[in-house]
């Protein structure tokens, strides 16, 4: 994806932060080269996991044939990397579905306030592994938008997700919800869901470049985890969907905060 980028320093009680507008004209760029880029980039995802399948297999008959414990361990290892190719299927299909249905606003009445709530619970014991604290700052009334359930649901659990993995152990995740009656970004009444984590945060340069595929930042705690690079494309072509804006704010060592915009009036305005 290519961004036109903005750049504008806001002053805040805890120091200053940037705040970067984004808007996308990846459809100017060149569609060839797009495509060819991604399939370089999906061979490579694939390449690893399979390069190390085939090499355990050739061990198994080999080397550990009569050898239980080894056999183990690395049958381990391989449903470890089956298992990483299987989400990278699963997110590309993710992807490529959305991507199609892109310029279908959905229609559906879509309870955000609720969604929050089956998001929450179906990720709790994600955070508690992670020793992270869910923190919800919902309104009292009920919170409602034109969408698609499912998909909102990906982009909910995808942005509380990477807070808990990317916010560090023991930390604080909130998760609130916002109806302002007229919101400036979208200049027409909307919803802001906003993620919020305590972790090593994003430096500047890399925040215009979270929603490409397969970008992710090189740090040795993402190193550490792991993951497919897509689930922010994802959820950018998500929100683009349902004519939404994301916002990423982040400062290196504080946290980072994601909102997402979406239009409750009938009459949101198109891109
Ligand atoms: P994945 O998590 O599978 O790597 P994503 O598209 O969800 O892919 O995220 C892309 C990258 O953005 C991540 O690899 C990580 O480097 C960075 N990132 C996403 N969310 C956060 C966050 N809350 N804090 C810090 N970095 C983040």
């Amino acid at each position: 994806t290519t961004w036109d980028v903005s750049v504008r320093p806001v002053m805040l009680n805890e120091g200053q932060v940037v705040v970067l507008s984004f808007q996308d004209i990846t459809a100017l760029e060149d569609a060839g080269e797009m495509r060819r880029g991604f399939v370089a980039n999906v061979s490579h995802e694939m390449r690893t996991p399979l390069t190390s399948l085939l090499g355990f297999i050739e061990t198994l008959r080999g080397p550990a044939r009569n050898d239980p414990e080894a056999q183990q361990r690395f049958l381990g290892i391989m449903e470890q990397e089956a298992g990483r190719m299987h989400n990278l299927v699963e997110d590309l299909l993710s992807l490529s579905r959305v991507e199609d249905q892109e310029r279908m606003r959905p229609t559906g009445a879509v309870a955000l306030d609720r969604l929050i709530g089956e998001v929450g619970e179906a990720l709790a014991p994600v955070a508690a592994a992670a020793q992270v604290d869910l923190i919800y700052d919902l309104p009292q009334t009920k919170v409602e938008v034109l969408g698609d359930w499912g998909q909102l649901w990906q982009v909910v659990s995808n942005l509380v997700e990477n807070a808990i993995k990317y916010g560090g152990d023991g930390a604080q995740v909130t998760v609130a919800l916002t109806q302002p009656a007229h919101d400036p970004v979208l200049r027409a009444s909307g919803v802001r869901l906003i993620v919020r984590d305590e972790g090593e945060g994003i430096a500047a340069h890399h925040i215009a470049r979270l929603t490409d595929r397969f970008y992710r930042v090189d740090t040795h705690r993402s190193r550490e985890i792991g993951g497919t690079g897509l689930g922010l494309a994802i959820v950018k072509h998500i929100i683009n969907r349902h004519r939404g804006r994301l916002r990423i704010e982040s400062q290196l060592g504080q946290g980072s905060v994601f909102t997402v915009i979406l239009p409750t009036g009938a009459a949101a305005p198109a891109e």
